[in-house]
């Protein structure tokens, strides 16, 4: 898939909408998801072009890979998830609900979460 540079969180990364920088680095960003879906819900994101997740494993440098799985913990460490639990979510595709096509985590945590998926 082409990378759109008009989405959403493409326009964060630029600047033009404006965001909650929880943790941001050469190569990461983090920031509170709009519609939170637990009582700790961040989103971390690589700064580069990737669509997913797919587009990311193939197409990134190594350091970007490092920094991107290292900042997820970063996010974690800064609300103690690392010690009370947390979960992480990688939407992909269709089939994965994927609503912004720009590589995202979603870190939740802060209470229980509950099952993986609705039964
Ligand atoms: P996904 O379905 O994995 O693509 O998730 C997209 C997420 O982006 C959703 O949880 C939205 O609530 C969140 N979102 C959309 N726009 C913004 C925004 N401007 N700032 C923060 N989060 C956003």
């Amino acid at each position: 898939m082409t990378y759109d540079s008009s989405n959403v969180f493409a326009r964060i990364l630029k600047g033009e909408i404006p965001c909650k920088k929880l943790h941001e680095d050469a190569h990461s960003l983090a920031f509170p998801d709009i519609s939170p879906k637990a009582d700790l819900h961040v989103l971390v994101l690589p700064k580069g072009s990737y669509v997913d997740f797919s587009d990311f494993t193939q197409n990134a440098s190594d350091e970007e890979i490092v920094a991107w799985v290292r900042a997820i913990n970063v996010v974690a460490q800064q609300h103690g998830m690392d010690k009370t639990g947390f979960r992480l979510i990688v939407n992909q595709g269709a089939n994965g609900g994927q609503e912004v096509p720009h590589l995202h985590a979603h870190v939740l945590g802060g209470q229980k979460l509950g099952s993986m998926l609705p039964e």
